[in-house]
């Protein structure tokens, strides 16, 4: 079996070093060298970083490199060893300063007060529901966007009344008890049902309850559901390809025994395979073999003194199911296919998101939506997706790895080293307007405008104001400081600074764009 993968891999080519862009390091597929052939040591004289290291390699021998995704899936949320899933350290903390990474809601308590703002303006806007209401966020972290949401919108008494039910879509079970901690209080107890995990949130008594899934939240056409997603479809794995261009006597080699029964033909789809000297190919993942160095792997100077990474990206040498109808999926990606060396990213997890978002709010299509799910008499709700990415190009080379604050090979210590890449919003736009038709999308626009014209600064103003009405004590001007420097931060539109690199999308009722919203360009329109 080794030596199959071997095999595949010294066919094929090998993708090399990493360059840190813009904020966080990506890996670059821009360059490959041919295959250094290594001499091969057994398996069990290899000493993993990590057990997850193990599986993956043990899984590959067997079936050969696997589809960038795959691995991505494993790395964030497998049950054994998973960054967000598994059983983690007692102490051990994915944010903050003594973590690997910090988000807004973290940075400042102003990011989930404006947010919570959003939506009060949204039901406003949306006749004020009376009832029916639903917030959902998918991702929560830490629970600290959704407690400073809860906490600004308890001071709006009827939008307050209107929610029946606060929903969390979390894969971690340590976040959700450390959301529910924070959401409900330590004492409180969760009950599990068919549906996931339930307790009472310290504001109101609302119920909350915890899923692991969006699709185990019941869609039901009489809710108002209003859906926040930061920083959280840039967890989700991405398929990667390039297109190559094939010599006109090679036919496309299948790797699969389903591909030849995939077809994939749409108006308007540049030639098939067998015509057109252009294929796509998707990018793998393989183990390195035993005794490479940085130097074949070309990694950056800055990533030069940690281990050689266990992990490594490949091009697939031959055709692979996915790279026979993933880049055939949206006329964005088609539009590459006669560009050789061309890269996109691919995620099809963002897509069942958007689906679900849009046809919760809109209704689904009759063509594409799923006969679970029901038309809506009356569009209702909204959701905003807060997250890095262009925004409207394809991402490309985009996955990085980040580990206590550094850039870090993605392809090292898996499982304990977070993974993200840029998220397609031209592509969630695409994929919410096609899922249903009782929706419109607004955006993106940068997160500096968004917070900006939602008032970050006065809010700000505020909490100094505040601050020194309430405080006697020393320190508040250490506090007006951190105040200030944080709002600051989010919308700092510096090279890699917050307020440009992060992007934020609406996806509404449809209303003949008659009516923008708040933070997009728009006014309350009550
Ligand atoms: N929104 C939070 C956390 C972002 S980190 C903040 O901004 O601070 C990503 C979050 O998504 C974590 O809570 C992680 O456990 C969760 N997550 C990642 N992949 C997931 C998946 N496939 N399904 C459900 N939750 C997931």
């Amino acid at each position: 079996m080794r030596s199959n993968v071997l095999r595949t891999v010294q066919n094929g080519l090998r993708c090399l070093p990493r360059r840190p862009v813009s904020h966080k390091s990506k890996v670059a597929y821009q360059s490959y060298r041919s295959f250094i052939a290594t001499p091969l040591c057994r398996e069990e004289e290899r000493k993993w970083t990590t057990p997850l290291a193990k599986q993956l390699t043990e899984a590959i021998n067997t079936t050969g490199p696997i589809p960038l995704a795959s691995y991505m899936r494993m790395c964030l949320t497998s049950d054994t060893g998973g960054y967000y899933t598994g059983a983690i350290e007692e102490g051990r903390d994915q944010f903050g300063r003594k973590g690997d990474f910090i988000t807004s809601p973290e940075i400042s308590q102003i990011f989930g007060e404006l947010v919570g703002i959003w939506f009060v303006a949204e039901w406003l806007s949306q006749g004020r529901p009376r009832q029916g209401v639903e917030l959902i966020e998918v991702g929560p972290g830490r629970g600290t966007l959704m407690d400073d949401m809860l906490r600004t919108i308890r001071n709006f008494k009827d939008m307050s009344s209107s929610i029946e039910t606060v929903y969390m879509v979390e894969a971690s079970k340590e976040l959700r008890t450390t959301q529910k901690n924070l959401l409900c209080g330590e004492d409180a107890v969760m009950t599990e049902s068919k549906i996931g995990w339930h307790s009472t949130c310290k504001y109101s008594g609302l119920p909350i309850i915890w899923t692991d899934s969006i699709k185990a939240i019941p869609q039901d056409p009489n809710k108002t559901p209003f859906i926040v997603a930061h920083e959280f479809f840039d967890a989700l794995p991405i398929h990667a390809f390039q297109v190559v261009e094939v010599p006109p006597n090679q036919k496309p080699t299948p790797t699969d025994s389903n591909a030849s029964t995939i077809s994939v033909s749409r108006p308007g789809s540049p030639p098939s395979a067998t015509t057109s000297p252009f294929q796509w190919r998707e990018m793998v993942v393989s183990p390195t073999p035993q005794g490479t160095t940085h130097a074949d792997l070309g990694t950056p100077k800055s990533q030069q003194h940690d281990p050689v990474p266990e992990f490594q990206l490949t091009l697939s040498p031959s055709m692979t199911r996915h790279a026979q109808y993933l880049p055939e999926a949206s006329p964005r990606y088609r539009a590459l296919k006669s560009t050789p060396g061309a890269l996109i990213e691919v995620c099809p997890d963002a897509s069942l998101y958007a689906t679900d978002f849009a046809s919760r709010i809109g209704g689904s299509s009759p063509t594409t939506g799923d006969s679970t799910t029901a038309t809506k008499p009356q569009p209702s709700g909204a959701a905003l997706i807060l997250d890095y990415g262009p925004a409207d190009t394809i991402p490309a080379n985009t996955l990085r790895g980040i580990r206590q604050h550094r850039h870090v090979s993605p392809f090292s210590s898996p499982g304990l080293v977070d993974l993200s890449a840029d998220v397609d919003f031209a592509g969630l736009a695409e994929t919410a307007l096609l899922a249903s038709p009782g929706v419109e999308v607004h955006g993106p626009v940068d997160q500096a405008y968004f917070l900006e014209t939602m008032g970050v600064r006065q809010r700000a103003e505020m909490l100094i104001k505040k601050l020194e009405q309430t405080q006697n004590r020393g320190d508040v001007e250490e506090k007006k400081r951190e105040i200030e420097r944080s709002w600051k931060r989010l919308v700092d539109r510096g090279p890699g600074g917050m307020g440009k690199v992060y992007k934020v999308l609406a996806i509404l009722p449809e209303n003949g764009g008659r009516r923008r919203p708040v933070g997009f360009g728009g006014d309350v329109g009550v």
